[in-house]
């Protein structure tokens, strides 16, 4: 069932704003680079199927994913642009990397070995790790690649990229280290295009474009400038269904635990949210939704389909089942909503449940 009508709950994904963030990051790159899309998890949770063929049509010809599985989906998508693998070349994957025209993203000296074996001059994306400890070649590997180049032969060197770990904190001293690390790791490889940012790289200014840069969360709507106002246009909204309210009286409990006792008088709406549907149980008692145009509190704990809100200061016409709580939207954007659940508007995102009733607007697709 997936009509308005039965939802229980409506996930609203803005593409028109998803691609206009794109557009945004890409024209803070100088002209010639490269703004990809990175699309793992289901495009940030919002739909791969949706997201990705909206990004090509705005220009975009470059995409990252995390696993083989999803670069093998996405090329049924778009069967001509690039896709990349940032997980990398597990063994026995090279013929379906071969197959479905796909990029390794070459973590360690044994995958790029691999990949030359797989022969043929193919493309390949070299990864090289420059603080983050975490993918890509550890500065011994990088060392051994320098000095004997014949163990790139045979390998159509796309780009060498490394990934920043503090992008998001700009006066933080590992982007300056890791920018030195890089620019030292592209002067001992042979020339290709290289690749830092992410999107919050994209805010360290110019010495971090270079001439492929890898946006993700800001696309999708995320701040990527924590602790100042959010250059992009918020891309989803998503609203809950009312299903029940009750007057409930003084020293009378809401929800499991019993953790929200009633100081005086009200009124009680249910909404058909819950921790199922990626609202984190972490929420409990904290946060708002609004109704008609109102903020009222998140009360008691979030169970597995609903959550419980104090609707004591509103008209009850606004209240009535089957009428909706905004839950994420203009006034309480995703970033807001991840504060309040102690994480970080990325896993808000991905975290986005699956029986949503998903609506795309505004994109072509
Ligand atoms: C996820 C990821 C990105 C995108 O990062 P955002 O912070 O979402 O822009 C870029 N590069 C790598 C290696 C990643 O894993």
């Amino acid at each position: 069932m997936s009509t308005d009508n039965a939802a229980n709950a409506v996930l609203e994904i803005d593409l028109g704003a998803l691609v206009g963030n794109w557009r945004r990051l890409r024209d803070r790159l100088p002209p010639g680079a490269i703004c990809a899309g990175v699309v793992k998890a289901d495009a940030y949770g919002l739909g791969m199927a949706a997201v990705a063929p909206a990004l090509e049509a705005a220009g975009c010809t470059l995409f990252f994913v995390s696993q083989l599985a999803e670069a093998v989906a996405l090329r049924r998508l778009l069967p001509q642009s690039e896709i990349a693998v940032l997980n990398g070349l597990l063994p026995g994957s090279e013929a379906d990397f071969v197959a479905h025209r796909l990029i390794p993203v070459l973590n360690d000296l044994g995958q790029i070995a691999a990949w030359r074996g797989a022969g043929g001059g193919r493309k390949a994306i070299i990864h090289v790790d420059t603080g983050m400890a975490r993918l890509g070649l550890p500065p011994s590997e990088l060392a051994r690649l320098a000095a004997d180049k014949s163990l790139l032969a045979g390998v159509n060197l796309r780009a060498v990229m490394s990934h920043l770990a503090c992008a998001d904190e700009p006066a933080h001293p590992q982007n300056a280290r890791q920018l030195a690390a890089f620019r030292a790791a592209t002067a001992v490889l042979p020339a290709a295009p290289a690749s830092f940012a992410n999107s919050s790289g994209i805010f360290l200014g110019a010495d971090y474009h270079f001439a492929i840069a890898r946006p993700g969360a800001a696309v999708y709507g995320v701040n990527p400038l924590p602790g100042s106002s959010n250059p992009m246009a918020q891309v989803v909204r998503l609203k809950g269904r009312i299903l029940q309210t009750r007057d409930i009286d003084t020293g009378n409990c809401v929800g499991y635990g019993s953790t929200h006792r009633r100081e005086c008088p009200g009124r009680i709406a249910t909404i058909a949210v819950g921790y199922a549907d990626g609202w984190l149980r972490s929420l409990s008692n904290r946060g708002s939704v609004a109704i008609a145009g109102q903020r009222v509190p998140v009360v008691g704990r979030i169970s597995m389909d609903l959550m419980t809100i104090d609707v004591t200061a509103l008209d009850p016409q606004s209240t009535r089942p089957g009428g909706f709580a905004e839950l994420i939207g203009p006034g309480n954007d995703v970033d807001a909503v991840a504060a309040e659940a102690g994480t970080i508007g990325y896993e808000i995102l991905t975290a986005l449940g699956r029986r949503y009733h998903r609506v795309h607007t505004g994109g072509a697709a």
